[in-house]
């Protein structure tokens, strides 16, 4: 298919067809990886658009395509991981830069922005729910960049992008929006007014966890211009064959985030109803505190859910070391189902007393629901609960 082909089709057609076209050489319908780390020239300077491929490769290129169009942007550039690309992104601003940033981000982007970008930015962390707090900051403090997470790891709060991008445009104040736990299906933040999207592909993108990967999408050239010299005079770009892995996996995109979300919304509502939970985060249910924000802003409300369990360090313990069908291990959004304690594991780098300040309790439990049968799911957590009673 033509790209101006694709660009009309529904985002479950384009997951399979944007940067699909057959190879033009053999007609071969996957796109072929390639595997090699430079480019023959006809004459010096002469050549098809790719000299070197930490600058550019034709697999990467095949899946910036895929994602600009799923994110409804101009540009993507892929990178070697989430956290690299949210480095790239720090980059470009002028050393001394002022970030307003979510409290309640991923603990890897908190450790990168305070161990590591704190030498050259200052980062200061508010409630970007509250938008309120988000204006008086905005005054205060006039940074470069608003950095938001929606909804957020582990606690799933929910920023209205476009109530938050509008008053950060008051202030020409550019936006950034990590789109990771939505992925692009069930969520387009530039279209709600945010200039960047930040994705770690690692998740639901290429769904498999098989992969490690990040990506930026943006509209503005100057912006993706410095992203890309960046990328290729400091080196975090992707490798042929994890971006042909990446651009398999997203051709599930619409029927596993489908699938994920159905079996998230049965999970949160058995887990609302037993007497062993304390309380229950998940997006699409009517008691989580930004339900009608979601509805409004997204498409769907993801596979993940966040649970408080009746009980102490111990409980929550013995509940995750027993559990059977829900592997322990971080990391989220693959076709399995994973469980883990962000207080001990994914946010560990978040000093105590912050997590507790943010409610990221010892009984804080987090579920990256998979696309299983959900009665065996649910019979996993019904034993366990047994077990541990
Ligand atoms: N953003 C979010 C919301 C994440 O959950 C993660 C990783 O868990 C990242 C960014 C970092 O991505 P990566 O692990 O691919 O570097």
């Amino acid at each position: 298919m033509k790209k101006s082909e694709v660009k009309d089709l529904d985002k479950a057609s384009r997951v399979i067809h944007a940067g699909g076209h057959p190879d033009p050489e053999t007609g071969a319908i996957m796109p072929p990886i390639y595997q090699t780390s430079t480019y023959v020239q006809s004459s010096p300077g002469v050549h098809k658009g790719y000299e070197y491929t930490r600058s550019h490769n034709p697999t990467r290129t095949r899946l910036e395509e895929c994602l600009a169009s799923l994110e409804e942007a101009k540009y993507a550039l892929v990178t070697s991981s989430g956290l690299s690309a949210e480095m790239l992104v720090m980059h470009t601003l002028p050393a001394g830069s002022t970030i307003l940033c979510g409290d309640d981000v991923y603990g890897g982007t908190y450790r990168l922005f305070t161990t590591v970008f704190n030498e050259i930015h200052n980062f200061i962390f508010i409630n970007t729910t509250d938008l309120e707090e988000v204006e008086s900051k905005i005054k205060e403090h006039r940074p470069s960049l608003l950095w938001i997470e929606t909804p957020t790891n582990p606690l799933l709060k929910i920023t209205d992008i476009m109530k938050v991008t509008s008053i950060a445009k008051k202030y020409k104040v550019k936006t950034l929006v990590d789109n990771t736990f939505m992925s692009p299906y069930f969520q387009n933040p530039l279209s709600l007014g945010a200039d960047i999207v930040l994705h770690s592909m690692t998740k639901y993108i290429n769904g498999h966890s098989d992969v490690v990967g990040g990506a930026l999408m943006l509209n503005e050239k100057k912006v993706y211009d410095k992203l890309w010299t960046l990328q290729n005079s400091i080196g975090p770009s992707q490798s042929p064959f994890d971006s042909w892995l990446v651009l398999r996996g997203i051709k599930t995109l619409a029927i596993r985030m489908e699938a994920h979300q159905k079996n998230a919304m049965k999970i949160a509502k058995f887990l609302e109803s037993h007497p062993m939970v304390e309380k229950v985060l998940y997006p699409g249910l009517k008691s989580h505190p930004q339900h009608r924000i979601a509805k409004i802003q997204m498409s769907g409300f993801g596979g993940m859910i966040t649970f408080f369990l009746k009980g102490d360090i111990k409980k929550s313990k013995k509940f995750l070391s027993k559990i059977q069908i829900f592997s322990l291990a971080e990391s989220l959004g693959g076709v399995e189902s994973l469980i883990e304690h962000p207080a001990i594991m994914t946010h560990a780098s978040i000093p105590k007393k912050t997590r507790e300040t943010l409610g990221i309790t010892d009984n804080l439990i987090r579920l990256s629901v998979g696309i299983e049968n959900v009665d065996d799911l649910i019979r996993d957590l019904e034993n366990t609960f047994k077990i541990i009673r």
